[in-house]
């Protein structure tokens, strides 16, 4: 039987509804509309699909066990490999991922919607959620015996390392900065895409399963890399991602009102500044916004802007929409909730009011020219083409590089010149038994990415505590 052409589609809240809340945007498979898309896979013997998931979830095999409505056995599956399904099922690139190798593109019909079963068999099993227990397997844990391993950063990369390395019997321990656990997942990533209660439930089955965590430690403050070899840890995984914003160093960058997006976004996702004065931390509720970026991290800032109130909100990115990092499905979204985009065009500065409040971007036309380092087409100023846009809040979103607080006081670890720590493929640094991945070797990547390298790391740092 032929599969049905076009992918179920996913319920979700109206654009005008939506610009005036946090509340999620998809409203994610029912039960029935999950097997409908499920039946439309071939099964395919040679598993393509899987080839485009940097993890190797077994995908034909997930998606078999859920049309066989063993939702539990589905999800077991997808564990194996991916310890946070309701994340990854909402936030990877599937469309360049798992689903642009799945068959059905060379068909001519759509890919199978392999996200949305992956985030409903998640949310089905935080939903009927039973106590993880696990019993690690006795030839895996030989040598693990009272050895305890040190995970510096709970984002992705930190969180599969402790659940792999929990698994094969080693005592975890996880460090953060924060007060809250799950990195970008928590203070970047809003809430209408990736609600926090989601994360903080995925979280909890690592706990179950015994990892413990510490909130407020900054590893390179509280207790150093040495310290933590000191109070007998016997390995040390640095995941502590990439969490210094980027500016352009242009004039003006200092008023008022500008901000960068990481502290934007922590203010409103981790702080709730959304909930002033319920909560205490204030944030600018910009009337005319103007976001600098064309990544996700661009459009969640803008999208964010729009649901706290702007008029406009204005996404300046210096190359053209196909060039555009972001997925294409958040792109579609924010069009729909009106965000005004200035492709081609770049800021050359702000100017502030005579209280030193930003009052409006000078910016500049682009034109593209050949593909640079980064394989996209560089972008060139046109002279004499400068236009101003009045705003009264700028938001720069233009990338990240790794705070140095590890560098600084990490002797004998090596970085690249961004500060990226540097690292081979399985996560091995240049100290022995201190293993890294994610965001901080690779720079600003995805959850996806991370969560692998924090996979690699934990059998790196298996091998390495076997001796
Ligand atoms: P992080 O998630 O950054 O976690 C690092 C953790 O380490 C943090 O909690 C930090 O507080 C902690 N830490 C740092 N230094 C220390 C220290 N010295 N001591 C103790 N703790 C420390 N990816 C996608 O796949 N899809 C998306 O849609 C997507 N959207 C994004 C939107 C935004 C706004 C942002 C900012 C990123 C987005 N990303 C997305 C990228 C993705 O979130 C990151 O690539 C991923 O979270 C990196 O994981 P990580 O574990 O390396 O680091
Ligand atoms: Fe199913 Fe597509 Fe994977 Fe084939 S390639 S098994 S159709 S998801």
């Amino acid at each position: 039987m032929k599969p049905e052409k076009k992918s179920v589609p996913m319920r979700q809240q109206p654009a005008d509804e939506r610009i005036r809340n946090f509340d999620e945007v998809p409203l994610g498979y029912s039960e029935e509309e999950s097997l409908s898309e499920a039946f439309r896979c071939l099964q395919c013997v040679n598993k393509p699909c899987v080839n485009g998931c940097p993890v190797r979830v077994n995908i034909p095999d997930f998606i078999k066990a859920l049309r066989e409505k063993n939702f539990q056995k589905a999800v077991d599956i997808i564990r194996e490999t991916d310890m946070l399904p309701c994340v990854t099922g909402r936030v990877c690139p599937q469309e360049e991922q798992c689903q642009a190798f799945c068959v059905l593109n060379k068909m001519g019909a759509d890919p199978i919607s392999i996200g949305r079963l992956e985030r409903f068999l998640g949310d089905w099993a935080l939903a009927h959620k039973k106590k993880q227990e696990y019993t690690a397997d006795p030839d895996t844990t030989i040598g693990a015996k009272n050895k305890k391993v040190a995970v510096v950063g709970s984002g992705p990369a930190g969180l599969t390392c402790a659940a792999e390395l929990i698994k094969k019997g080693y005592a975890v321990t996880v460090f953060e900065g924060f007060h809250k656990l799950g990195g970008v997942m928590v203070y970047g990533i809003p809430e209408f895409r990736l609600p926090k209660a989601i994360v903080a439930k995925e979280i909890s089955v690592l706990k179950d399963l015994g990892v413990q965590f510490m909130t407020n430690v900054l590893i390179g403050r509280t207790l150093t890399i040495e310290d933590l070899f000191k109070k007998g840890f016997n390995a040390v995984f640095i995941g502590a991602g990439a969490g210094l914003p980027n500016f352009m160093g242009i004039p003006g960058e200092h008023l008022n009102g500008v901000y960068s997006a990481n502290e934007f976004l922590t203010r409103v996702n981790l702080m709730k500044a959304y909930k002033f004065p319920e909560y205490h931390t204030p944030v600018k509720r910009g009337e005319r916004v103007v976001v600098i970026g064309g990544g996700n991290v661009a459009l969640d800032s803008a999208r964010t802007a729009k649901r706290l109130g702007a008029n406009h909100v204005y996404l300046v990115y210096r190359r053209s929409e196909q060039e555009m990092p972001a997925r294409e499905e958040e792109i579609i979204r924010a069009k729909e909730e009106e965000i005004e985009f200035y492709f081609l065009t770049n800021p050359v500065k702000y100017i502030g009011d005579e209280k030193g409040f930003v009052k409006q971007a000078v910016c500049i036309k682009m034109q593209l020219g050949e593909p640079d380092a980064s394989g996209r087409r560089s972008s060139h100023p046109v002279q004499g083409s400068e236009f101003t846009i009045d705003v009264d809040e700028v938001i720069v979103a233009i990338g990240n590089t790794p705070n140095p607080i590890l560098r600084i006081t990490t002797p004998g670890l090596k970085t690249k010149k961004r500060g990226e720590i540097e690292a081979d493929e399985n996560g091995k640094t240049s100290l022995p038994g201190v293993f890294a991945g994610g965001d901080i070797v690779t720079g600003a990547a995805t959850v996806i990415t991370a969560m692998g390298a924090g996979k690699r790391a934990a059998t790196a740092i298996d091998e390495y505590l076997r001796g």
